[in-house]
């Protein structure tokens, strides 16, 4: 039965965002029109960015969004990672994709593996997954039989942040107090 490996890729971003949230700031000081701003964002946005973030103005990096594809995080990850009321989701249905051939994907916590009960781990999947596939046969839909599956199970998500609330994430999910699969996500 399938295990599942974390994988994220950048899907999409702001083209040119430095510039964008460069020239966004500048207007909020500046008498000039958006054209020259926007000419003498070219260049110099690093730079003045960095200074931006240091003095604390940091609206302006609103303007830059990024959007990431996520695969091979647990449903306990979900749970946590959807309390970011400032991010925009869309995740794989458990109502809708009934468990594989091969019974459903799971994560492995990377501590049972230290205690090196891999092994004891995937029976314990096994067994669950016998118990969907009992359900399913005895005529439930997929809604109802994903009941019997656990935090383990993997999940798929599009995940789309504003910079300002992948720093704040960062900030938080980086942390040493923070869940170890999701600090590897962050
Ligand atoms: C180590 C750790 C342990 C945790 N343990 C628990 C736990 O045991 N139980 C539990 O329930 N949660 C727990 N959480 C989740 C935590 O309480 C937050 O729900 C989660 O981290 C999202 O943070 P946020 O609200 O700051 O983020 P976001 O929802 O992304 O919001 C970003 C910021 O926007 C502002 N904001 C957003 N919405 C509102 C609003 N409605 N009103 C006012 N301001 C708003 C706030 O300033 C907020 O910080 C834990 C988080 C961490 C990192």
């Amino acid at each position: 039965m399938p295990e599942s490996r974390l994988k994220v890729k950048l899907l999409e971003h702001t083209p040119n965002p430095l510039e964008t949230i460069a020239l966004s700031a500048r207007l909020c000081y500046s008498d000039s029109d958006i054209d020259s701003l926007y000419d003498k964002s070219k260049g110099t946005a690093e730079e003045f960015v960095k200074r931006l973030m240091n003095f604390g103005h940091l609206s302006p990096i609103e303007h830059a969004s990024y959007t990431f594809g996520i695969e091979g995080v647990s449903r306990a990850l979900l749970a946590q990672i959807t309390r970011h009321r400032i991010a925009s989701f869309s995740v794989q249905s458990q109502r809708y994709v009934k468990q594989g051939a091969e019974g459903f994907n799971y994560i492995i916590p990377e501590k049972v593996r230290e205690l090196g009960e891999e092994k004891r781990f995937i029976e314990q999947m096994n067994t669950l997954s016998e118990w969907y596939s009992e359900w399913i046969e005895l005529g439930l839909v997929a809604e109802d039989a994903r009941f019997v599956l656990p935090n383990a199970a993997e999940t798929r998500m599009v995940l789309t942040m504003k910079a300002r609330e992948l720093l704040h994430f960062f900030s938080l999910r980086r942390c040493n107090r923070a869940q170890l699969e999701f600090r590897k996500l962050s």
